[in-house]
């Protein structure tokens, strides 16, 4: 479970994220919708902990992992995260950087390397398990990154925008794969878009953000039937 509570985030005199107060059940699959620039990232680099926090708190599993006084450190927070920009090793063949976290954990070898074929198939990279990430399309980075986060199994998974720049072949097969390990593992995902097919084909419940602000939490079906504003009216029709 996890408790977001009333968070404030400013970069210099820029106030980004507002009160945002978000409660997420273990297991449940949670979008957040929102235009290019309302801070979805932010709240994203918050609960991973990649940014400290000026107000409010955060907690993951019971545990208080931010406050503006505590911030416990992104490894010790138990979540994965998909970046935008990937964020692979230059020096380590994709297979390196799939296998690299499972290592650091503590996986055994055979079990890692099992794995590590398993979440390369899924995104049809076995064929360039030994290449580089600089001997690849940006379509193939993001995958890798993909397959590193899905293969490390973690309890939480955040994932920003993972899907963009792919071809519509890809994007619905990874789709697809995202919902099927998110039944499998019963993994509670954040998924970050600003695609509101995407978010509301894929959510349990979807978060509309505007400038800093959730302006609507709910389930798809709820959105359509009963927006809270025209701003959110305006993004749920645009995807219809
Ligand atoms: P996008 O979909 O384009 O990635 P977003 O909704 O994820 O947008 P954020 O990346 O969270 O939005 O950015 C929200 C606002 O905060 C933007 O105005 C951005 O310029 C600003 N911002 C983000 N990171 C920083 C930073 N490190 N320093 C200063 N301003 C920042």
């Amino acid at each position: 479970r996890i408790e977001i509570e009333n968070l404030d985030k400013s970069f210099g005199q820029t106030q980004v994220l507002r009160e945002v107060s978000l409660s997420i059940e273990a297991g449940e699959f949670v979008s957040v919708l929102g235009p290019s620039g309302c801070g979805k990232t932010t709240l994203l680099r918050c609960l991973a902990g990649f940014e400290h926090i000026d107000g409010g708190r955060i907690e993951v599993g019971g545990q208080v992992v931010s406050t503006p006084e505590r911030h416990l450190p992104p490894e010790r927070r138990g979540i994965g995260v998909v970046f935008q920009n990937y964020a692979l090793w230059p020096h380590m063949t994709v297979a390196k950087n799939v296998a690299y976290g499972l290592k650091i954990a503590g996986v055994p070898r055979s079990e890692r390397e099992t794995r590590v074929a398993r979440v390369l198939d899924l995104v049809e990279l076995g064929a360039l398990a030994q290449r580089r990430p600089a001997d690849l399309s940006g379509g193939q980075r993001q995958r890798v990154a993909l397959a590193r986060c899905l293969a490390m199994e973690s309890r939480v998974v955040l994932l920003d925008e993972p899907l963009a720049n792919l071809d519509v072949h890809l994007r619905s097969a990874l789709e697809e794969e995202f919902a099927a390990f998110h039944a499998r593992s019963g993994a509670t995902m954040f998924y970050i878009t600003h695609d509101q097919a995407e978010a509301l084909a894929l959510a349990d419940r979807v978060a509309v953000m505007d400038r800093g602000r959730i302006i609507q939490f709910d389930r798809p079906e709820a959105l359509f039937r009963q927006p809270a504003s025209e701003t959110v009216a305006g993004f749920i029709g645009e995807g219809r």
